[in-house]
């Protein structure tokens, strides 16, 4: 850490350099005038970069026009904006205080130069700058933590919608979608539907494969629904156990269909052996369908929700490994 003087009379340079050598303070930037401190500092050039790690600047204002123009440049440079500035001076102190006060001094000495004045100075000096610099540095920190904080809560906020085992959207996730979907579906008219599909004889998929088994067939069915949806709005969520729901707002029940349709035959590309099941050689999947257009049949979205239960409890109890759509009652 470096400071810097400023006088133009040659034996008070040398003066101040030697007192301020034997107060400890080991590195002095010593210059005969304002001009000579702009080329040490590096105010003529354009640099990102403090040529010295200054933390005071020591300044003789007797015969200095161009002391203002002097300050103003170097709060120009970001690494130099809180560099405590000591100003000296010879004639009256009425005279010269407020000039050096209005163009951001931090503090005056009259000179002749007391050795015991300028020393306390000096340091209450470096006692603000340094305080500037904890606090700033404080501020940083802060800054910092709270970015962190932010990432940290979005990260949260995505992991608590997500199903770990499976890595689609979670009940939370289908909750709030549900309600998003069906308020605007309200708003702006048109069918939703929603498709609720539950794994045939999945407690002998268990007994058959093991509870590990049983995890991997249902990551394997939730990213195969995945390539089911074709349209941005659509959600496919684990709804429970070996159960999912699927979202599909702007989709009527002829459109449904054809999404069923594509699902059976997509698992039946998939084949995932299932030697317990009693209806197919391989993983099946029974499903509920329930669409409406809100705003005409004014039905709460619990109502089809429960609906499309219903339609896979039908589905169960006609055979399982199919669609079944809800009637309207
Ligand atoms: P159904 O054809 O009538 O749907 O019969 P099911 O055997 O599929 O239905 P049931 O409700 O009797 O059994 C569901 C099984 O799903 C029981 C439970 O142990 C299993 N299960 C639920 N969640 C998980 C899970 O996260 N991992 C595994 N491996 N099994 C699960
Ligand atoms: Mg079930
Ligand atoms: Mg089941």
């Amino acid at each position: 850490m470096s400071i810097l003087i400023v006088e133009p009379v040659a034996n008070d340079l040398a003066l101040l350099e030697q007192l301020l050598k034997a107060w400890g303070y080991s590195d002095v930037i010593a210059c005969a005038s304002l001009d000579d401190a702009r080329v040490q500092l590096g105010l003529s050039n354009v640099s990102i970069h403090a040529l010295h790690d200054l933390e005071l600047a020591i300044i003789d204002i007797t015969d200095s026009e161009s002391f203002p123009k002097f300050v103003d440049e170097l709060r120009q440079r970001i690494y130099y904006q809180d560099i405590p500035i000591l100003t000296l001076s010879e004639g009256s102190r009425s005279e010269k205080m407020p000039t050096a006060f209005a163009f951001g001094a931090a503090d005056f000495v009259s000179k002749p130069i007391a050795e015991y004045e300028l020393r306390a100075r000096v340091r209450s000096c470096l006692r603000l700058k340094h305080e500037v610099d904890r606090r700033k540095s404080r501020e940083r920190e802060l800054m910092e933590a709270s970015h962190q904080l932010s990432d940290l809560n979005r990260i949260l906020a995505t992991v608590s919608m997500i199903d770990s085992l499976t890595g689609i959207p979670n009940r939370r996730c289908f909750d709030e979608n549900f309600e998003q979907e069906w308020k605007r579906t309200f708003r702006n008219g048109g069918n939703i539907t929603l498709i609720i599909g539950d794994i045939d004889y999945f407690k002998q998929y268990n007994d058959s494969y093991g509870h590990q088994g049983g995890d991997s067939c249902l990551a394997q069915v939730a990213q195969m629904l995945k390539t089911c949806l074709k349209r941005p709005g659509d959600l496919v969520a684990r709804y429970g156990g070996e159960e999912f729901v699927l979202v599909l707002p702007q989709t009527n029940a002829q459109q449904a269909t054809t999404i069923c349709n594509n699902i059976q035959s997509a698992l039946l590309t998939l084949a995932l052996e299932h030697t317990g099941s009693k209806v197919s050689p391989n993983v099946t999947l029974s499903l509920g369908v329930a669409s409406t257009e809100p705003s005409v049949t004014g039905i709460s979205r619990e109502v089809l929700l429960s609906r499309a239960d219903r339609a896979l409890y039908d589905a169960k109890k006609a055979g399982r490994n199919r669609f079944v759509m809800a009637s309207n009652i």
